[in-house]
């Protein structure tokens, strides 16, 4: 996918609440049918957790979208090194479902109506692991970008989740509800008009939820097994949710890391989708150097299915190891 057309995508999936998208978007109309694809479901203490696809994001060209002042040879370098695509980089979009007695808490939303038919799996994968959306009964949103909310509404502006109770950062609900295109003068995406149709849908759609809307502060806690952390740069209130029970824990990074192989042992290459875009590297460095030390097990939105291994310090820098499966699922 083209740059500009990621860009327009995500401008579609921002304005869902406004519109219908379906009228405005003909490859955008899925069905919600079970398709059978894995999913991936463990213990941590006493608690289930299940990873589920919402499908993914093809981001063409790597640069400027990725390390956008390196030179391109060097990029290109790493790609080949790693055996990978120098056209383009898939985004991952996995989705975390923690299931603690009665509860069934997602950790984000996935991309909804806006993204075309590469995206906004979600209710069909959560079917596929036997969850439907009348069984959610609490969302954390780590931030407020359009592939982390999408999913909230459908194409009619209606709640996909009916019994869910959403929460937010309030840093982050602050930002968004009163941002406007100057806001992102740190960042490398600097397209205004399309900035501003992304605040206005990302208005449209955290007012549409107020009813359900529980803002949080950094740190705090929820439901005795999530502690939630300030990780700005990404956005201004992104959030790192700490998920724990017994002795154990999985970190789950959200948006610190687009790239296994660029930006783990190159953190300060950076990302154009970064809110603060120097903010986010000192972030993404600062957070690396502690999961590398205390070695926790992570599990990374974007990071290649299912997103989840460990942070391991490399020369100056660090590498990411990937949790191994000996079987599917
Ligand atoms: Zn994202």
């Amino acid at each position: 996918m083209e740059r500009r057309a990621l860009v327009r995508n995500i401008f579609l999936a921002g304005i869902a609440a406004a519109l219908p998208l379906k009228t405005l978007l003909a490859k955008g109309n899925k069905t919600n049918t079970s398709s059978g694809r894995p999913f991936h479901r463990f213990q941590l203490g006493a608690l289930e957790l299940t990873v589920v696809t919402d499908g993914y994001l093809a981001m063409s060209p790597v640069q400027p979208n990725f390390a956008p002042d390196v030179p391109p040879e060097q990029v290109a370098g790493l790609l080949q090194h790693s055996f990978r695509s120098t056209k383009e980089i898939d985004l991952a979009m996995n989705v975390l479902i923690i299931k603690k007695d009665k509860q069934l808490i997602l950790v984000d939303t996935g991309a909804g109506n806006g993204f075309g038919a590469n995206a906004g799996w979600l209710l069909s994968s959560l079917t596929d692991a036997g969850i439907q959306a009348g069984d959610i009964t609490d969302i954390v949103i780590t931030h407020a970008h359009p592939d982390h909310i999408g999913g909230l509404l459908d194409a009619q502006g209606k709640r996909t989740f009916p019994n869910a109770q959403i929460h937010l950062s309030a840093i982050e609900h602050q930002f968004w509800m009163h941002a406007a295109s100057q806001d992102f003068s740190k960042s490398k995406f600097t397209d205004k008009a399309f900035l501003q149709q992304i605040i206005q849908g990302t208005k449209q759609t955290l007012t549409t939820l107020h009813d359900s809307l529980h803002l949080f502060n950094h740190p705090s806690q929820l439901f005795g097994c999530i502690r939630l952390e300030l990780a700005a740069g990404h956005t201004p209130g992104h959030t790192l949710v700490h998920v724990y029970s017994d002795d154990e824990e999985l970190v789950h990074i959200a948006d610190l890391m687009h790239s296994d192989v660029l930006l783990f042992p190159h953190p300060e290459w950076g990302f154009f989708g970064d809110t603060d875009f120097s903010q986010a590297t000192l972030t993404r460095k600062k957070v690396l150097a502690i999961l590398a030390e205390n070695k926790k097990t992570v599990f990374g939105y974007h990071l290649p299915w299912p997103g989840i291994g460990h942070v391991r310090a490399n020369n100056d820098a660090w590498e990411w190891v990937p949790q191994a499966y000996a079987i599917p699922g």
